[in-house]
Protein backbone atom coordinates (compact mmCIF):
# COMPACT_ATOMS: atom_id res chain seq x y z
CA UNK A 1 0.00 0.00 0.00
CA UNK A 2 1.09 3.45 -0.65
CA UNK A 3 2.31 5.66 2.17
CA UNK A 4 -0.70 8.23 1.10
CA UNK A 5 -3.22 6.02 1.35
CA UNK A 6 -2.36 4.46 4.42
CA UNK A 7 -2.00 7.96 6.09
CA UNK A 8 -6.00 8.13 4.90
CA UNK A 9 -4.70 11.13 2.41
CA UNK A 10 -6.21 11.38 -1.44
CA UNK A 11 -3.38 12.35 -3.73
CA UNK A 12 -0.34 14.80 -2.27
CA UNK A 13 1.56 11.34 -2.67
CA UNK A 14 5.08 12.85 -2.65
CA UNK A 15 4.23 14.97 -0.29
CA UNK A 16 3.47 12.39 2.39
CA UNK A 17 6.54 10.00 1.27
CA UNK A 18 8.97 13.19 2.08
CA UNK A 19 7.39 12.99 5.56
CA UNK A 20 7.90 9.47 5.56
CA UNK A 21 10.95 9.40 4.78
CA UNK A 22 11.93 11.88 7.08
CA UNK A 23 10.32 10.36 10.18
CA UNK A 24 11.91 7.13 8.92
CA UNK A 25 15.42 8.42 8.80
CA UNK A 26 14.61 10.34 11.86
CA UNK A 27 15.22 13.44 10.02
CA UNK A 28 11.70 15.08 10.87
CA UNK A 29 11.50 18.53 12.15
CA UNK A 30 9.96 19.79 15.62
CA UNK A 31 7.95 21.98 13.48
CA UNK A 32 6.08 21.91 10.33
CA UNK A 33 4.76 24.52 8.15
CA UNK A 34 2.06 23.55 5.44
CA UNK A 35 1.32 25.23 2.87
CA UNK A 36 -1.05 25.28 0.10
CA UNK A 37 -4.26 27.08 -1.36
CA UNK A 38 -7.22 26.75 0.84
CA UNK A 39 -9.21 24.06 1.20
CA UNK A 40 -6.33 21.68 -0.44
CA UNK A 41 -5.77 19.37 2.60
CA UNK A 42 -3.43 20.83 4.76
CA UNK A 43 -5.53 20.60 7.93
CA UNK A 44 -6.36 16.83 6.84
CA UNK A 45 -2.69 15.82 6.13
CA UNK A 46 -1.61 17.34 9.87
CA UNK A 47 -4.27 15.50 11.50
CA UNK A 48 -3.03 12.15 9.69
CA UNK A 49 0.65 13.54 10.66
CA UNK A 50 -0.30 13.81 13.99
CA UNK A 51 -1.77 10.07 13.88
CA UNK A 52 1.32 8.48 11.82
CA UNK A 53 3.85 10.18 14.76
CA UNK A 54 1.73 9.16 17.40
CA UNK A 55 0.69 5.60 16.36
CA UNK A 56 1.57 2.71 18.54
CA UNK A 57 2.55 0.61 16.32
CA UNK A 58 5.70 2.83 16.05
CA UNK A 59 6.73 1.66 19.65
CA UNK A 60 6.93 -2.03 19.20
CA UNK A 61 10.29 -1.65 17.79
CA UNK A 62 12.01 1.38 18.95
CA UNK A 63 13.48 2.19 22.58
CA UNK A 64 11.80 4.68 25.47
CA UNK A 65 12.35 8.53 24.35
CA UNK A 66 12.74 7.89 20.89
CA UNK A 67 10.33 10.50 19.36
CA UNK A 68 9.85 9.85 16.15
CA UNK A 69 10.34 6.02 16.16
CA UNK A 70 11.15 3.50 13.50
CA UNK A 71 9.59 1.12 11.39
CA UNK A 72 7.56 -1.93 13.18
CA UNK A 73 5.63 -4.66 11.50
CA UNK A 74 2.17 -3.11 11.33
CA UNK A 75 2.78 -0.06 9.16
CA UNK A 76 2.03 3.21 10.69
CA UNK A 77 -0.87 4.60 11.67
CA UNK A 78 -1.85 1.27 12.21
CA UNK A 79 -5.78 2.21 12.20
CA UNK A 80 -6.05 -0.60 15.17
CA UNK A 81 -4.00 0.96 18.27
CA UNK A 82 -5.50 2.91 20.74
CA UNK A 83 -3.88 6.03 19.80
CA UNK A 84 -5.21 5.79 16.09
CA UNK A 85 -8.88 4.85 17.17
CA UNK A 86 -8.88 8.17 19.05
CA UNK A 87 -7.14 10.02 16.52
CA UNK A 88 -10.05 8.76 13.53
CA UNK A 89 -12.21 10.12 16.24
CA UNK A 90 -10.28 13.16 16.75
CA UNK A 91 -9.87 13.11 20.92
CA UNK A 92 -6.37 12.13 21.40
CA UNK A 93 -5.76 14.04 24.24
CA UNK A 94 -2.03 14.62 22.89
CA UNK A 95 -3.12 16.47 19.81
CA UNK A 96 -4.46 20.01 20.07
CA UNK A 97 -6.34 21.89 16.59
CA UNK A 98 -6.37 25.75 17.34
CA UNK A 99 -7.43 28.14 14.68
CA UNK A 100 -8.11 32.29 15.62
CA UNK A 101 -11.60 33.38 15.93
CA UNK A 102 -13.48 35.20 14.02
CA UNK A 103 -12.35 39.11 13.84
CA UNK A 104 -13.62 41.61 15.60
CA UNK A 105 -15.05 43.60 12.89
CA UNK A 106 -17.27 40.37 12.05
CA UNK A 107 -18.92 39.85 15.28
CA UNK A 108 -19.27 43.01 16.09
CA UNK A 109 -21.59 43.40 13.17
CA UNK A 110 -23.49 40.47 14.02
CA UNK A 111 -23.70 40.78 17.61
CA UNK A 112 -22.38 37.14 18.23
CA UNK A 113 -19.08 35.41 19.51
CA UNK A 114 -19.61 32.60 17.46
CA UNK A 115 -21.37 33.29 13.92
CA UNK A 116 -21.16 30.26 11.48
CA UNK A 117 -18.96 29.77 9.20
CA UNK A 118 -19.74 31.76 5.89
CA UNK A 119 -17.16 31.42 3.56
CA UNK A 120 -13.75 29.80 3.29
CA UNK A 121 -12.25 33.13 3.35
CA UNK A 122 -14.30 34.57 6.44
CA UNK A 123 -11.60 36.16 8.56
CA UNK A 124 -10.13 35.16 11.88
CA UNK A 125 -7.57 36.40 14.02
CA UNK A 126 -5.26 34.21 15.70
CA UNK A 127 -5.19 35.86 18.95
CA UNK A 128 -1.62 35.94 21.52
CA UNK A 129 -3.78 34.67 24.23
CA UNK A 130 -4.39 31.62 22.34
CA UNK A 131 -0.50 31.13 21.47
CA UNK A 132 -0.02 31.58 24.94
CA UNK A 133 -2.46 28.49 25.76
CA UNK A 134 -1.23 26.33 23.07
CA UNK A 135 2.86 26.88 24.41
CA UNK A 136 2.07 26.53 28.15
CA UNK A 137 0.00 23.17 26.60
CA UNK A 138 2.58 21.58 25.16
CA UNK A 139 5.12 22.56 27.94
CA UNK A 140 3.99 19.83 30.14
CA UNK A 141 4.43 15.99 29.46
CA UNK A 142 2.30 14.22 27.26
CA UNK A 143 -1.15 12.04 28.70
CA UNK A 144 -0.46 9.02 26.34
CA UNK A 145 2.00 9.58 23.88
CA UNK A 146 5.61 10.22 23.85
CA UNK A 147 5.18 13.10 22.15
CA UNK A 148 2.53 16.00 22.34
CA UNK A 149 1.29 17.81 19.13
CA UNK A 150 0.00 21.69 18.89
CA UNK A 151 -1.75 22.00 15.27
CA UNK A 152 -1.92 25.78 14.36
CA UNK A 153 -4.46 26.14 11.16
CA UNK A 154 -4.05 29.17 9.32
CA UNK A 155 -0.83 30.86 10.47
CA UNK A 156 -1.91 33.73 8.59
CA UNK A 157 -4.23 34.33 10.27
CA UNK A 158 -1.73 35.84 13.47
CA UNK A 159 -0.66 39.13 13.64
CA UNK A 160 3.12 39.93 14.04
CA UNK A 161 2.59 39.92 17.87
CA UNK A 162 0.66 36.69 17.71
CA UNK A 163 3.61 34.68 15.68
CA UNK A 164 6.48 36.33 17.63
CA UNK A 165 5.20 35.08 20.81
CA UNK A 166 5.56 31.63 18.76
CA UNK A 167 8.53 31.92 18.66
CA UNK A 168 10.19 30.91 21.52
CA UNK A 169 8.23 27.74 21.52
CA UNK A 170 9.92 27.16 17.69
CA UNK A 171 13.48 27.91 18.63
CA UNK A 172 13.36 25.80 21.64
CA UNK A 173 10.48 23.49 22.07
CA UNK A 174 10.36 20.98 24.90
CA UNK A 175 11.45 17.53 23.94
CA UNK A 176 8.02 16.10 23.75
CA UNK A 177 6.49 19.03 21.37
CA UNK A 178 5.95 18.77 18.04
CA UNK A 179 4.18 21.64 16.14
CA UNK A 180 2.71 21.66 12.73
CA UNK A 181 1.58 25.02 11.56
CA UNK A 182 -0.59 25.47 8.00
CA UNK A 183 -0.80 28.57 5.94
CA UNK A 184 -1.90 29.52 2.66
CA UNK A 185 1.92 30.95 1.89
CA UNK A 186 4.81 30.70 3.38
CA UNK A 187 5.46 34.34 2.41
CA UNK A 188 2.82 35.88 4.48
CA UNK A 189 4.95 34.33 7.69
CA UNK A 190 7.80 35.88 9.51
CA UNK A 191 11.05 34.28 8.04
CA UNK A 192 11.83 34.22 11.71
CA UNK A 193 8.98 31.34 11.68
CA UNK A 194 9.41 29.44 8.77
CA UNK A 195 13.56 29.42 9.01
CA UNK A 196 12.23 26.89 12.12
CA UNK A 197 10.41 24.82 10.46
CA UNK A 198 10.54 22.18 8.05
CA UNK A 199 8.33 23.21 5.19
CA UNK A 200 6.27 21.64 2.33
CA UNK A 201 3.90 23.42 -0.52
CA UNK A 202 0.75 20.88 -1.43
CA UNK A 203 -0.33 21.51 -4.56
CA UNK A 204 -3.99 21.16 -6.64
CA UNK A 205 -4.56 17.75 -7.08
CA UNK A 206 -5.57 16.34 -10.58
CA UNK A 207 -8.77 16.63 -11.59
CA UNK A 208 -9.62 13.25 -12.23
CA UNK A 209 -7.93 12.39 -8.63
CA UNK A 210 -10.57 14.96 -7.02
CA UNK A 211 -13.77 13.28 -9.15
CA UNK A 212 -12.48 9.58 -8.48
CA UNK A 213 -12.02 10.31 -4.78
CA UNK A 214 -15.83 12.07 -5.07
CA UNK A 215 -17.40 8.71 -6.62
CA UNK A 216 -15.15 6.30 -4.31
CA UNK A 217 -15.50 7.70 -1.19
CA UNK A 218 -17.99 10.52 -0.49
CA UNK A 219 -21.02 8.59 -3.19
CA UNK A 220 -20.81 11.30 -5.49
CA UNK A 221 -22.63 10.83 -8.93
CA UNK A 222 -20.07 10.58 -12.00
CA UNK A 223 -21.73 13.88 -13.68
CA UNK A 224 -21.55 15.76 -10.30
CA UNK A 225 -17.97 14.35 -9.38
CA UNK A 226 -16.91 15.66 -12.79
CA UNK A 227 -18.40 18.80 -12.72
CA UNK A 228 -17.20 19.56 -8.43
CA UNK A 229 -13.20 18.30 -9.51
CA UNK A 230 -12.83 21.04 -11.89
CA UNK A 231 -14.65 23.62 -10.11
CA UNK A 232 -12.73 23.29 -7.30
CA UNK A 233 -9.70 23.53 -9.09
CA UNK A 234 -8.15 20.27 -7.57
CA UNK A 235 -8.80 21.40 -4.31
CA UNK A 236 -10.47 18.28 -2.72
CA UNK A 237 -11.41 19.89 0.77
CA UNK A 238 -13.62 22.27 -1.52
CA UNK A 239 -15.37 19.78 -3.63
CA UNK A 240 -16.27 17.95 -0.97
CA UNK A 241 -17.83 20.41 1.02
CA UNK A 242 -19.55 21.58 -2.22
CA UNK A 243 -21.10 18.19 -2.31
CA UNK A 244 -22.48 18.90 0.96
CA UNK A 245 -23.62 22.02 0.21
CA UNK A 246 -26.20 22.23 -2.68
CA UNK A 247 -25.94 26.06 -2.24
CA UNK A 248 -22.29 26.23 -3.60
CA UNK A 249 -23.89 25.48 -7.29
CA UNK A 250 -26.42 27.44 -7.16
CA UNK A 251 -24.69 30.39 -6.10
CA UNK A 252 -22.17 29.66 -9.09
CA UNK A 253 -25.28 29.80 -11.13
CA UNK A 254 -25.94 33.14 -9.91
CA UNK A 255 -22.56 34.51 -10.47
CA UNK A 256 -22.08 33.25 -13.63
CA UNK A 257 -25.72 34.33 -14.84
CA UNK A 258 -24.92 37.87 -13.21
CA UNK A 259 -21.28 38.47 -15.41
CA UNK A 260 -22.88 37.68 -18.53
CA UNK A 261 -25.85 39.98 -17.29
CA UNK A 262 -22.69 42.42 -17.48
CA UNK A 263 -21.02 42.05 -20.37
CA UNK A 264 -24.04 42.89 -22.26
CA UNK A 265 -24.78 45.97 -20.12
CA UNK A 266 -24.10 49.90 -20.82
CA UNK A 267 -22.26 52.07 -17.71
CA UNK A 268 -25.47 52.92 -15.65
CA UNK A 269 -27.07 49.22 -15.64
CA UNK A 270 -23.76 48.11 -14.52
CA UNK A 271 -23.45 50.50 -11.62
CA UNK A 272 -26.68 49.36 -10.30
CA UNK A 273 -26.08 45.91 -11.01
CA UNK A 274 -22.58 46.52 -8.86
CA UNK A 275 -24.49 47.92 -6.50
CA UNK A 276 -26.82 44.98 -5.70
CA UNK A 277 -24.14 42.85 -5.91
CA UNK A 278 -22.00 44.79 -3.49
CA UNK A 279 -24.91 44.39 -0.47
CA UNK A 280 -23.87 40.28 -0.16
CA UNK A 281 -20.69 40.79 0.75
CA UNK A 282 -20.61 37.47 1.89
CA UNK A 283 -20.59 36.14 -0.49
CA UNK A 284 -18.82 38.48 -3.06
CA UNK A 285 -15.38 36.42 -2.40
CA UNK A 286 -17.04 33.51 -3.89
CA UNK A 287 -18.27 35.53 -6.80
CA UNK A 288 -15.20 36.68 -7.65
CA UNK A 289 -13.15 33.35 -7.54
CA UNK A 290 -16.44 31.74 -10.05
CA UNK A 291 -15.71 34.57 -12.20
CA UNK A 292 -11.70 34.26 -11.98
CA UNK A 293 -12.49 30.86 -13.71
CA UNK A 294 -15.03 32.68 -16.69
CA UNK A 295 -12.01 34.26 -17.86
CA UNK A 296 -9.42 31.56 -17.45
CA UNK A 297 -11.87 29.06 -19.15
CA UNK A 298 -11.49 32.29 -22.13
CA UNK A 299 -7.93 32.43 -22.12
CA UNK A 300 -8.05 28.60 -22.63
CA UNK A 301 -9.98 28.42 -25.53
CA UNK A 302 -8.63 30.97 -27.00
CA UNK A 303 -5.04 28.50 -26.89
CA UNK A 304 -7.37 25.65 -27.91
CA UNK A 305 -6.48 24.28 -24.25
CA UNK A 306 -10.61 22.70 -24.28
CA UNK A 307 -10.18 19.86 -22.24
CA UNK A 308 -8.91 22.18 -19.21
CA UNK A 309 -11.73 23.88 -18.94
CA UNK A 310 -13.28 24.92 -15.48
CA UNK A 311 -17.09 26.00 -16.61
CA UNK A 312 -17.55 22.34 -18.89
CA UNK A 313 -21.05 22.66 -18.46
CA UNK A 314 -20.93 26.39 -19.95
CA UNK A 315 -19.13 25.53 -22.97
CA UNK A 316 -21.87 26.94 -25.75
CA UNK A 317 -21.61 30.37 -23.64
CA UNK A 318 -18.09 30.55 -23.47
CA UNK A 319 -17.11 29.77 -26.88
CA UNK A 320 -19.29 32.72 -27.85
CA UNK A 321 -17.60 35.22 -26.00
CA UNK A 322 -14.42 33.72 -27.19
CA UNK A 323 -15.26 34.83 -30.63
CA UNK A 324 -16.13 38.16 -29.31
CA UNK A 325 -13.30 39.02 -26.61
CA UNK A 326 -9.92 39.53 -28.11
CA UNK A 327 -7.07 38.05 -25.98
CA UNK A 328 -6.02 41.53 -24.36
CA UNK A 329 -9.92 42.25 -23.29
CA UNK A 330 -9.79 38.86 -21.60
CA UNK A 331 -6.29 38.92 -19.32
CA UNK A 332 -7.49 42.76 -18.69
CA UNK A 333 -10.72 41.13 -17.27
CA UNK A 334 -9.13 38.62 -15.28
CA UNK A 335 -6.54 40.56 -13.69
CA UNK A 336 -9.28 43.33 -12.80
CA UNK A 337 -11.03 40.69 -11.38
CA UNK A 338 -7.97 39.28 -9.58
CA UNK A 339 -6.93 42.72 -8.56
CA UNK A 340 -10.63 43.04 -7.22
CA UNK A 341 -10.80 39.56 -5.02
CA UNK A 342 -7.41 40.80 -3.58
CA UNK A 343 -8.94 44.40 -2.35
CA UNK A 344 -11.89 42.84 -0.75
CA UNK A 345 -9.48 40.98 1.32
CA UNK A 346 -7.87 44.16 2.75
CA UNK A 347 -11.39 45.29 3.81
CA UNK A 348 -11.24 47.85 0.95
CA UNK A 349 -15.21 48.94 0.38
CA UNK A 350 -17.00 46.25 -1.53
CA UNK A 351 -19.75 49.05 -3.42
CA UNK A 352 -16.19 50.59 -4.49
CA UNK A 353 -14.90 47.15 -5.52
CA UNK A 354 -17.59 45.96 -7.31
CA UNK A 355 -18.33 49.39 -9.08
CA UNK A 356 -14.76 49.75 -10.67
CA UNK A 357 -14.79 46.15 -11.76
CA UNK A 358 -18.02 45.87 -13.68
CA UNK A 359 -17.09 48.83 -15.28
CA UNK A 360 -13.70 47.88 -16.53
CA UNK A 361 -15.19 44.61 -18.14
CA UNK A 362 -15.30 44.45 -21.53
CA UNK A 363 -18.73 44.21 -23.49
CA UNK A 364 -20.17 42.01 -25.61
ZN1 LIG B 1 -1.82 2.87 15.32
Amino acid sequence: MKANERWGIVGHAWAVDSLEHAIRTRRAAHAFLLAGPHSIGKTTLARALAKRLLCMANDASVGQGDLFGGVSAHEPPCGECRACVKNAKGVHPDVMLLEGVPSRDYYNKNGSMVPPRKSDREKRILLVDQMRDMEKWLSTAPFEGKSKIGIVRRFEDANEEAQNAFLKTLEEPPSHAILILTAQDAGLLLPTIVSRSQPLTLRPLAVETVARALVEKWNAQEADAQLLARISGGRLGWAVRALSTPNVLDMRREALGALNALVQEGRAERISRAEKLSKEAGELPQMLETWQTWWRDLLLLASEQNARVTNVDYLNALQAQAGMFSLEEIQRALNATRNAARQLGQNVNARLVTEILALSLPRV
